[in-house]
C-alpha cells in the first residue's frame, strides 16, 4: 500500500468506524508472513474492533493466536475484524460493552477464558479522547469520562486478568506520543497516557518475579477511526513528523508481535515508541 500523506476531508462521531474512513486503513502488509510466535497463545484486546487493536488482533492470528476483542459498540467493524481473524483460520470471540463498569471488564476476561481455555496476552488499548483548546474547557465531567475510560480499565482488566496469566505471558498497554511531549489541545488525555507510561513500569516491577512482563506501545499520529471522530481537519495529519505522513496500523501491529512474543523475553516496564521518528526520551 502506498501510505497517504494527505487525507480527505471526512466527519464522524466516537467511537469512529473504520469502514466509513476515506482511504480505509491498512490493517497489515499483504507481504507480512506469520511464523507460530504466538501458537497455541490467547490473546485478549480492549478497542481490538478498530485501528490499532485490530492490527494486533490480526497479526496475532497470523502467529497463530485465538484473540478475544473488546469493543464498546461499533458490530460491524467488530464481525469484520473477526472474519479476518477466521480467515487465517484462527478463531475470534466478540465481547461487547462499556470498560468504564469494572463488572464488564472482569466478565470480558471470564468470557475469553470461559471460551479458550486461558489468557496469555493481554493488550490495553481502548481509549477515547476530546480535545480543548484550554484548561478552562476541560469540565470535570470530560475530565472523569476520559480518565474513567483511557486508564481505569487498564487496571481493572489488568487485575482480572492477573488470576489466568503465568510464566512465560505478557501485557502490553497502548499510551502516545503525547504522553511523552505533551499536547496543548489533548491536555486530560495525554495525562492517561502519562498515566499509563507509570502504571506499566510499576506493573512490570511487581510481576518481574513470576515472569510476567509489561510493555507498552507510544504511538505517534495513526491513521484510525479515533482520528476522523475526534479532529476537524485530518487533511495535514501526521505530516509534522520527521517521516512526513502518518502511520498505518499495520505499522504498529508487529511491534505487538514482538512484545507478545518470546522475542522480547528479556524487556520489561518498556516502551516502542512508533511515531514517525519524534525524537523523546524514553
Ligand atoms: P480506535 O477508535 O480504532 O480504537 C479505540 C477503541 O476503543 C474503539 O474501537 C472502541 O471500541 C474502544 N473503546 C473506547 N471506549 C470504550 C469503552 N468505554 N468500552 C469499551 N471499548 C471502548 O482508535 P485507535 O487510534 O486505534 O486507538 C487505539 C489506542 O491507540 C488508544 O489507546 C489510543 O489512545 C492510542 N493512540 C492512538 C493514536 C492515533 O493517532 N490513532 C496515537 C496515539 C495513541
Ligand atoms: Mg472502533
Amino acid at each position: 500500500m502506498n501510505k497517504p500523506n494527505k487525507f480527505p476531508e471526512q466527519e464522524q462521531k466516537q467511537p469512529g468506524k473504520e469502514r466509513k474512513m476515506r482511504p480505509e486503513p491498512e490493517v497489515i502488509r499483504a507481504s507480512y508472513k506469520g511464523s507460530d510466535k504466538l501458537k497455541n497463545k490467547v490473546a485478549l484486546i480492549t478497542g481490538g474492533d478498530s485501528g490499532i487493536g485490530r492490527s494486533a488482533a490480526v497479526h496475532f492470528a497470523k502467529e497463530g493466536a485465538r484473540v478475544a476483542i473488546v469493543y464498546l459498540s461499533e458490530d460491524k467493524d467488530a464481525q469484520a475484524t473477526q472474519k479476518m481473524i477466521e480467515d487465517e483460520g484462527r478463531e475470534c470471540l466478540l465481547i461487547k460493552g462499556d470498560l468504564k463498569d469494572e463488572d464488564f471488564c472482569k466478565e470480558a476476561v471470564r468470557r475469553c477464558v470461559d471460551a479458550f481455555g486461558g489468557l496469555n496476552v493481554l493488550v490495553n488499548n481502548a481509549a477515547m479522547q476530546f480535545p480543548k483548546d484550554s484548561l478552562n474547557d476541560i469540565d470535570s465531567s470530560q475530565l472523569r469520562t476520559t480518565f474513567e475510560t483511557n486508564i481505569y480499565p487498564y487496571f481493572f482488566v489488568a487485575k482480572a486478568a492477573l488470576t489466568h496469566l503465568k510464566d512465560g505471558d505478557t501485557i502490553i498497554n497502548t499510551s502516545s506520543v503525547t504522553a511523552y511531549r505533551g499536547s496543548d489541545h489533548l491536555l486530560d488525555y495525554s495525562s492517561t497516557k502519562g498515566a499509563i507510561v507509570s502504571f506499566t513500569r510499576s506493573l512490570s516491577q511487581t510481576l518481574a518475579s513470576k515472569n510476567i512482563r509489561v510493555n507498552g506501545v507510544a504511538p505517534g499520529p495513526i491513521w484510525t477511526p479515533l482520528i476522523p471522530a475526534t479532529f476537524d481537519d485530518v487533511s495535514d495529519f501526521g505530516q509534522d513528523t520527521p517521516l512526513g505522513r502518518a502511520g498505518q496500523p499495520s505499522e504498529l501491529g508487529p511491534a505487538y508481535v514482538f512484545l507478545a512474543s518470546e522475542d522480547s523475553s528479556y524487556i520489561t516496564g518498556q516502551f516502542i515508541h512508533v511515531n514517525g521518528g519524534e525524537m523523546i526520551g524514553s
